[in-house]
This record gives C-alpha cells, structure tokens and sequence, in this order.
C-alpha cells in the first residue's frame, strides 16, 4: 500500500482564525488582491463562517481559509504553532507592495533578507503574522488578473509557513523520517525543509526559539497547515504510514471540496494531507467563485438556521 506514497508536493492550504468575517474580506481581497474562491461554513461547527482567498481557482498551494469567531478573544503566537504564512510574490514587486500596505496604514514590520530572497513582514487587521517574498520563480504563474491588485504584481500563492518549536529537532526528524521532507539549509535559529519540486508553497521553516511561550489558537493565529496530496489511494497510503509510525491520524473526513486526514507533528502544530481534488468548482461554476453561500449536501435542510446565524458579507464587484 505504501508504494502508492509519492512526495509531497506541497501546501495544500493554510487555515487560521479571523475576527470580524467583513473585515477579513476586505482585507484579503481589497488589500492583498486575492479571489474569496469559497463562502461556506466550519464543517465542525456550522454557526461559524469558513472562507477561502486565493488564486483564480483556489489551487492547491494558493488558499489561505479563516475560520470567522467575531468577538473572540486573539491568540496568542507561541511554540508549538504555526507562526508565519508567507506568499510568494514577483522579486521586482516589494516596492508595489510596501507603498501599497503604507497607504493603507499596515505597518511593515520586518524587511530582510533569507536564504537569499528578500522578504517584507507585517500582520492583518486580527494580528495574524503575513510575509511577502520576492520569489524568482513567482513569475512562472498567472497573476489573478481580476483582482484588486494588477496581475503583474499580485500574490502566486505560498512560498512558505514558519513553525515554532522550542526544539526544533523533533519536528525535523519527523519532516524528514515520516513525511519526506528534504533539510535545505539553516541560518542562526531557522531551519528550511523543503519538499516536492522545492518551488512555491513547499517551504516549511521551523524557528528555534527555546524560551518561547506555547502558543495559543484564537483570532489572529493559524490553526493548521495542510499538505498536498493528489489523490484518495496516495491519501490512504499516507494515512497508513503515518499510523505505522505511531501517528495519532484521523479517519478520512469528507471536507467536499477535498478529503482530509489530521494528525498533530511532534512540536503539537495541527497538520492536515488534503487531497487536490475535486476543488472548488465542484458545487460553484468558475466564475460564481465566492458570490454566495455554499453549504455541503448535507447541510442544507438546516440553511434558513445557518443563514440567519451569521452575519451578512457583500462581496464587492471590483473583487470578484
Ligand atoms: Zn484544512
């Protein structure tokens, strides 16, 4: 069964907490020029909003997901979480990108250089870490050409996520030993793994910070990460090799726009393999991405219930 277990091509999507689901919209798409692919709801607890910014399509290793708790206290970033989320942008683009956040009054708060690629940092409007990195290879990929950025400069989806470990070796022989991963060089207390192709979104940094504090989930932290695989028999495959090696997997969970395991890597940071199929035309046509609230089959006998317990979103026209 394991010899269907190819390399994992890399990030499937990254899922984080959001405050205000209004705010998150304008922020991801009216700032960072990003598509909302999908409006639906936490599979796991309807009375909460999950939305999908991301390429045209929402491709794997483009999607950034918030799941919405207004009024909810923020989190905390700390060890054994998800730290960073970081999008690969094209290398001539920074300059766009940092007068673009400073008219908007987003503080940049770290610009620098790692492992040879210039990158900016700053967070969202719920304090949710975010870098942009001047990629060479992001130009390969179509910008979104409908969006509120112009396609030249706009985001090529991931280019990497940042862990916190207070030690970071678990993690790495975990990466490496059960999930494939390639160690591709360290700098003071960062650590770069690579997998797949080694091209956009399939960077995984872990930061060694021993006196740092656990973290803790709430509005502006990233609740997990989920890796790529294509398809249902590779997905098994994985499910299989990661129980043999001791693993505490989940049962494969329909999410309808792709099936997902769930298991948490030695540092406690939540992972996921979600499969690249169907996407997320499967229940929206291409260009109806986002435009209204899509529940899974079965769901929808509760929609007045679901729709009166959240708060409207208006998509504007100029960010669809
Ligand atoms: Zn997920």
């Amino acid at each position: 069964m394991n010899d269907l277990r190819r390399e994992i091509p890399g990030i499937h999507h990254i899922t984080a907490i959001a405050g205000d689901p209004r705010e998150n919209v304008e922020f991801y798409t009216g700032v960072l020029g990003l598509r909302m692919v999908k409006m639906t709801v936490n599979f796991d607890d309807p009375s909460a909003y999950h939305l999908y910014f991301g390429d045209e399509l929402g491709r794997p290793g483009t999607a950034l997901t918030f799941f919405s708790w207004p009024g909810a206290r923020r989190g905390r970033r700390g060890a054994g979480q998800a730290v960073a989320c970081s999008f690969s942008v094209p290398d001539d683009s920074l300059g766009y990108w940092v007068e673009r956040l400073g008219s908007r009054g987003i503080r940049i708060e770290g610009r620098g250089l790692r492992f040879e690629e210039e990158y900016i940092s700053f967070s969202d409007h719920d304090g949710l870490a975010l870098e942009l990195v001047a990629h060479n290879g992001a130009k390969e990929k179509p910008g979104w050409d409908k969006g509120s950025v112009p396609a030249e400069m706009a985001i090529r989806g991931f280019h990497s996520v940042t862990l916190s470990a207070r030690n970071h070796e678990p993690t790495a022989n975990f990466l490496i030993g059960t999930m494939g991963f390639r160690a591709s060089g360290d700098s003071g207390n960062l650590f770069r793994f690579q997998t797949g192709a080694g091209d956009t979104a399939s960077n995984i940094y872990i930061r060694r910070e021993p006196d740092n504090l656990p973290g803790l989930v709430a509005v502006g932290t990233i609740h997990h990460v989920a890796w790529r695989t294509p398809n249902d028999e590779e997905q098994a495959a994985w499910r299989g090799a990661l129980a043999q090696k001791g693993a505490n997997v989940t049962q494969i969970v329909d999410r309808l726009y792709f099936r997902s395991i769930y298991f948490r890597e030695p540092g406690g940071v939540l992972f996921e393999i979600a499969t690249d199929t169907p996407g997320f035309t499967v229940d929206e046509a291409p260009e109806l991405l986002g435009t209204s609230l899509k529940l899974p089959p079965w769901m929808e006998q509760n929609r007045p219930v679901i729709e009166h317990g959240l708060p409207p979103i208006e998509l504007k026209k100029a960010y669809r």
